[in-house]
């Protein structure tokens, strides 16, 4: 039986990357507050928030100086735009500052209001500098299985998962997709990383010899897969990738909406894999999550590109009503400025170990048959048996009840398709709470198994 806050939403919201069949009958979780690392619903029932949200909330909830942030640039300035050479303080900072943190070579920043309208950006930027450039033909763009990317129709067509595609008619043309790098599910019997690195760079020469490289344009790519299962890239990949890029004159475009600001304890998750893209996206953490920012880098080539076309055309014709929105940015100038003094991002580094062997240790359980991860995100793989690493059927369904059993012993994670759970908690999180965290979740797993 349903409380009436629950029926209330089941019969009035429809909720993104849900099985609405199912949920009318469990109905929601309805979340009122949170503190720290914890978030607590509507009864008063406390969850430590293993997932940050989705990916974001860095800094924890309740943190007032975020709120001020806000409060002090809604009572001055609640909306002004970029539009048509019209600008404001927040931005400015906000892209000075973020200029300063690039770890690629930035001549400026495109603010968005979503991860998604930041790759968005950048396929039809792509696009927008090859014709710029006199080569047309160079626009197809390669992405991988089970990355994610998004959800409009470029970067749903760049998204490699199954659920972004399946009767949606997605991809749409010129959208192609390399291997997973995943060791554990992708690697042949006794193949060791680096030669799995290997093999898959010569896959994607070959991908784009087969396409003809005059028109292949980008490689998209997170450091760390988030929603495909948390997949860290084996030894040498991004090395091995990059050499093929070069070979082809393919750009590199790191995503950067789940690794940047910290996750896997460097600011960008580029510099812990060593990539060097040409351009970035980035979203989530930039605002702790507390308001929708996102955004590119620009480098100094793509910007001539874009000059020369407002030679041509008369003007750059892209942009959003509330992409560098001035409270946005506001927040984000905070947020940046906590995790500069509060070295959020050297703590992140420092509490990793503690957090990768907890969750190491659940690669003990049965149920278990890869706990991986890099940095503060980690991914189990749930198996129905370890030597074959078969995997139970219908996929996800065991993640799934484990998760809805860890709700029930008050932690927050998040099950992904192939049988796979998440955990990214805020980056403020304390030892005792990683441990309180991975408690519940074995725990959960005894009960699932
Ligand atoms: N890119 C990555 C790596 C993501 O994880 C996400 C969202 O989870 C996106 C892009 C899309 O961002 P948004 O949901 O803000 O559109």
């Amino acid at each position: 039986m349903l409380s009436n806050i629950a029926a209330r939403d089941v019969e009035t919201l429809i909720h993104p990357y849900t099985n609405l069949a199912t949920f009318r009958d469990t109905g929601p979780l309805v979340l009122e507050r949170g503190h720290g690392v914890w978030v607590y619903d509507t009864d008063g029932r406390p969850y430590l928030e293993g997932m940050a949200g989705l990916w974001c909330t860095a800094l924890g909830y309740g943190n007032e100086e975020l709120v001020e942030a806000a409060a002090e640039q809604m009572g001055r300035l609640p909306f002004a735009h970029l539009f048509s050479g019209r600008s404001h303080d927040p931005a400015i900072e906000l892209a000075e500052t973020l200029k300063e943190l690039m770890p690629v070579p930035t001549s400026k920043i495109f603010f968005t209001s979503s991860g998604s309208e930041a790759n968005d950006a950048q396929v039809k930027l792509l696009w927008y500098m090859n014709n710029a450039l006199g080569r047309p033909r160079k626009k197809k763009i390669i992405a991988r299985k089970k990355g994610y990317h998004g959800v409009t129709v470029a970067t749903a067509s760049l998204t490699g998962l199954p659920a972004n595609h399946a009767d949606w008619d997605l991809p749409i043309d010129g959208f192609l997709h390399a291997a997973c790098p995943h060791h554990y599910r992708g690697a042949e019997p006794g193949e060791s990383e680096e030669a799995f690195s290997q093999r898959l760079a010569a896959e994607l020469e070959a991908q784009i010899l087969a396409e003809d490289p005059d028109t292949v344009a980008a490689f998209f790519a997170e450091p760390v897969m988030g929603a495909g299962g948390a997949i860290v890239p084996p030894a040498g990949y991004f090395a091995a990738i990059q050499a093929v890029l070069d070979r082809y004159d393919v750009r590199l475009v790191a995503d950067e909406v789940i690794c940047g600001f910290g996750r896997l304890g460097t600011w960008f998750g580029s510099e812990a894999l060593g990539m060097r893209p040409d351009t970035l996206s980035f979203a989530k953490a930039l605002t702790s999550g507390y308001l929708p920012l996102g955004g590119i880098s620009i480098d100094e080539p793509l910007y001539r590109a874009m000059l020369d076309e407002s030679v041509k055309l008369g003007g750059f014709g892209h942009g959003t009503t509330y992409s560098g929105h001035p409270v946005a940015c506001a927040v984000a100038n905070r947020a940046l400025h906590i995790y500069r003094r509060d070295r959020i991002v050297e703590r992140a580094a420092e509490r990793a170990p503690h957090f990768q062997a907890a969750l190491a240790r659940l690669a003990d359980h049965p149920l278990v048959g890869e706990a991986r991860g890099l940095g503060m995100i980690g991914g189990i793989e749930i198996v129905a048996d370890k030597p074959s690493k078969r995997q139970f059927e219908p996929k996800a369904a065991v993640a799934a009840r484990c998760v809805a059993f860890a709700q029930d012993e008050g932690l927050i994670v998040r099950f992904l398709a192939g049988d796979r759970i998440a955990v990214c908690p805020p980056l403020v999180i304390e030892p005792d709470e990683i441990d309180t965290l991975f408690e519940r979740l074995a725990r959960a797993l005894d009960r699932t198994a």
